[in-house]
């Protein structure tokens, strides 16, 4: 890539919505780092490893628990005076980091979380992996991590996917997790926009968190997970470390998530977006979940696809809205009878059929009519499982080259 490239992509990455104040700091991220050297994975460096690892068998634990990696990691280091340096393909391993590091004090982090999967016909897919990049790109932006070209982050996954594809996921109907992330790097205990970040994508073993009987959802009364002219829209870890006590009381009590609530409003469950199905007073029958506009939660990929589709798939019979709602309205739709079905939906849970919101201790039961799941959230998982896994051809469907 040219060193002007960077300046030619100075429009507000496509294909997110966000408010302006966050696409004009997009804008000015990026207009900041014209003349400094942009993310190039053109210039990647492979060294290839001289200690390859074992494979863990399907179902190891320990490689869940652990997170075992494959192989290799990318990784680029960027500089304030001299913007990116050439990134690196290398063997997994430690990184070095001094104890004033930024992102140990002030949590300059940021990630994504996508999956990789082998498909019924043996190639392996990403998920709309420019929609992540380019989400990827607002995330740094909100903690004052650089910008880069989305398109060479999704071009560095690809690469690292073309070394360990076919060795960490040889099999059909499996697949792996891929966390591309950004941390302030520098040493330094100012707190100050960071001198230094540095980019790494790792590729590890995540169960299917698929959970027999529908996940239990504990709505939080006195906890909040983001605010107006917060950062709930930005996938930062600053985000996830203060959720963990409410979560960890929610699993004691017997649920699996907090379902997490703004003043009332239903806004999104643990890291998945929630959607439900409920006829209206009138009768007709609409698919809800809460809107972007403002910020407060994560605009996500399946989110968006299942929006799509729905529109796309569904409008005859169900008609899709993005509108505030509180929990005050599932009570009522609950009393009435009204409510149909209930899901989650994001990378980590997938389409997770919801059976149980506990709200002012008591809980509501969420139908579940196909035994399992909800009807409308089953057709959606499987359209969902046949993009990703090649059983039809869809542009969502991004297949990555392999060396055989
Ligand atoms: C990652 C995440 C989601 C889901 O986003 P996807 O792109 O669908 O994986 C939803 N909510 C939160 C808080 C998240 O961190």
């Amino acid at each position: 890539m040219a060193p002007s490239a960077i300046t030619a992509a100075t429009t507000p990455p496509h294909g997110i919505k966000t408010a302006a104040l966050t696409a004009s700091a997009v804008y000015h991220q990026i207009e900041a780092q014209s003349g400094l050297r942009p993310l190039d994975a053109s210039k990647l460096i492979f060294t290839p490893t001289t200690t390859p690892m074992s494979v863990p068998a399907k179902g190891d634990a320990e490689a869940y628990i652990s997170s075992q990696c494959s192989d290799h990691m990318i990784t680029a280091v960027w500089k304030r005076e001299t913007g990116w340096e050439s990134p690196e393909l290398k063997p997994y391993g430690n990184l070095s980091l001094a104890p004033t590091a930024s992102v140990l004090h002030y949590a300059t982090e940021c990630f994504e979380g996508m999956k990789v999967y082998r498909g019924y016909d043996k190639k392996l897919r990403l998920f709309r992996p420019e929609a992540n990049c380019a989400r990827m790109l607002i995330s740094a932006t909100r903690i004052a991590l650089p910008a880069f070209e989305p398109s060479e982050l999704e071009k560095l996954i690809l690469a690292l996917l073309e070394v360990d594809g076919v060795k960490w996921l040889p099999k059909t109907g499996d697949f792996l997790y891929l966390r591309p992330t950004m941390i302030g790097s520098a040493p330094g205990l100012g707190v100050a926009t960071p001198r230094e970040a540095t980019l790494f994508v790792i590729m590890t073993f995540m169960p299917s968190l698929n959970k027999e009987g529908g996940l239990r959802l504990l709505a939080s009364q006195n906890g909040v997970r983001a605010w107006p002219g917060g950062f709930g829209f930005a996938k930062v870890g600053a985000n996830y470390g203060p959720s963990l006590m409410a979560t960890g009381e929610a699993r004691a009590r017997g649920y699996d998530q907090v379902l997490w609530l703004l003043n009332g409003q239903v806004t999104e469950a643990g890291a998945s977006n929630f959607f439900i199905v409920w006829k209206t007073k009138a009768g007709n029958m609409q698919l809800v979940t809460a809107p972007l506009g403002n910020k407060i939660i994560l605009d996500g990929i399946t989110r968006r696809s299942i929006i799509q589709l729905a529109k796309e798939r569904l409008s005859d019979e169900l008609e899709l809205v993005e509108r505030d709602f509180t929990m005050d309205d599932i009570v009522e739709a609950v009393n009435e009878g009204r409510i149909v079905e209930a899901f989650a939906a994001g990378t980590a849970y997938f389409v997770a059929p919801i059976s149980a919101i506990n709200y002012n201790d008591q809980d509501l039961d969420m139908p579940m009519y196909e035994g399992d799941s909800g009807k409308y959230t089953a057709i959606l998982k499987t359209w969902l499982m046949n993009i990703m896994y090649g059983k039809e051809n869809h542009p969502w469907g991004v297949v990555v080259k392999e060396k055989q």
